[in-house]
Formats: structure tokens, sequence, C-alpha cells
């Protein structure tokens, strides 16, 4: 009893030590487990899975969104679409020669390289007849109507071309801003010279211009006279092809030109 009690007094002693001991270590072991958990929580919690979701779903909508601007819109523009109307094709031969050369043989020759042409600079392109049944509310980048002037002997004078932008257009600038390309263009590829005093309400109320939808940049071209240009107009069609394809690339890339065009009929039409 006595050794208890005299060691009564040891454990009594030992025992507050016991107690604050265990106490610590259970504290330690809560902060343990909690240290534990909590970065198990980290690891692994829905939250986290949530996040790698939404983080998946970001990478989606951007890949999404990236697509979404090489789709089509709803009402998609033409950027590289371009009309070339080959002019009397389908309806009659045109100007003709003493020695019967036509102006549609000569238009549809041109206006065949200028497709070609176009083509190969990645265009998409359109040969369209006279009175083509896609003309009415054609929609494109530009149209161009191509032909050729009288094969009768006027005077020295009666060589060279002409350009008219379309009258009705809705965006008249553009159309004068292409016709301006056309004749800065045009002019340094063939020398020919540009006829400004005999462009008619013919051309600048050009057919056509009426049936397209307005919206879409047109002019008209008179590539050079049958009679003073043959020489140019048979022998280089290609010379002539590439003029008329600088002037609509000069217009789709807005190169600079230094012609200043505005629409509106000169002289009265020839008879
Ligand atoms: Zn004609």
């Amino acid at each position: 009893m006595n050794q208890t009690s005299e060691n009564n007094p040891q454990q009594e002693s030992k025992q507050p030590e016991n107690k604050s001991f265990s106490m610590i270590k259970t504290v330690q072991n809560i902060l343990f487990a909690g240290l534990i958990s909590a970065t198990l929580f980290t690891l692994w919690t829905p939250n986290n899975i949530f996040s790698n979701q939404l983080f998946r779903e970001t990478i989606l909508n951007i890949e999404l969104n990236q697509q979404q601007q090489f789709l089509p819109s709803a009402t998609p523009m033409p950027q590289k679409r371009i009309g070339i109307v080959a002019g009397h094709w389908g309806n009659d031969s045109g100007a003709v020669c003493p020695d019967g050369l036509t102006e549609l043989d000569l238009n549809l020759r041109i206006a065949t390289l200028v497709k070609q042409y176009l083509i190969e600079d990645g265009y998409t392109v359109d040969l369209l007849q006279e009175f083509d049944p896609r003309l009415s509310q054609y929609t494109a980048m530009a149209l161009i109507s191509i032909h050729n002037d009288s094969c009768d002997i006027i005077n020295d004078e009666a060589t060279g071309f002409k350009v008219a932008a379309a009258a009705s257009n809705s965006y008249p600038e553009k159309s004068n801003r292409l016709a301006s390309c056309m004749i800065q263009r045009y002019q340094s590829a063939t020398s020919m010279q540009f006829h400004y005093n005999t462009i008619t309400a013919d051309m600048t109320s050009y057919h056509a211009f009426g049936e397209i939808n307005p919206d879409t940049t047109s002019v008209i071209i008179e590539t050079g006279f049958m009679n003073l240009d043959r020489k140019i107009l048979t022998e280089n069609p290609e010379i002539i092809a590439q003029g008329i394809v600088a002037g609509i690339k000069c217009y789709a890339k807005n190169e600079p030109v230094t012609v200043e065009v505005t629409t509106a009929p000169i002289t009265p039409a020839p008879q």
C-alpha cells in the first residue's frame, strides 16, 4: 500500500504530464488529419473536377469560336466572285467588220482570257452572256461587261478605250473606283488612249447595271475600236485581258489610283 501510496504521488505527479502529452498528441493528430484531408479535398473534390471541366469547356469554346470565323455567315459576301459579261454573247454579233470579224468574237475571246487569269489568281468567275438569266440580282464583288467599238472608219480619233461605271449603283463611289482602277491599269498595260469625251448614256445606263443587285460594283469597258485598234485586239488579246485583270485586282486589293472618275454621260449616244 505504502509503496503504492509512495508511488501514487509519483503517479499522480505523472498523470497531469500524461494528460497534457496525450492532449498535444490528439491536437497534433487532428491537425495532421485536417492537413491530409484538406490536401485531399483540394486535389480530389468535385470543385477540382468542375474546374477541369470548365477548362475543357473554355478550350472547346475557343476552338468553336475559331471555327465559326471560317463558317459562312447567313448572308455571305462573295468577296472573291467576279462576273464577266462577254458582250453580245448568246444574243447577237455586235459590231461587224467588212471581212466578217465580229465584236462578239473579240469580246468572247477577251472575256475567256480574263476568266482564266482571274481563276489563276484564286478568284471565282462567272462568264456571263449578254442577257444571262443569272444577271438578275447578280451578287459579286464586281461585274465587268466587255465590249468593243464600231469597225466603221470614222476618223483618226476612233481609237482607244472607254470605261463607264454603273450610274444606278448603291455605292457609286465603289463603281467609280473600279472605273478609275480599270482606266489606269488598262492604259498602262495596253498603252491605248482613254476616250474621256465619248462615254455615252448607252454605257452608263447599260442594261445589266439595272438587273444586277445594286450592291454589286459594276463597270462596262469598250476595249478598243475594231478598225484602228484591230491589231492589238486580234493579235494580242492576252495584253487586253491582262489590262482588265490588273484593273479588277487594283479594285479588289484597294491599290492606289490617281485617275478620278465621276459617273455622268458626256456625249449623246452615237447613231
Ligand atoms: Zn457591244
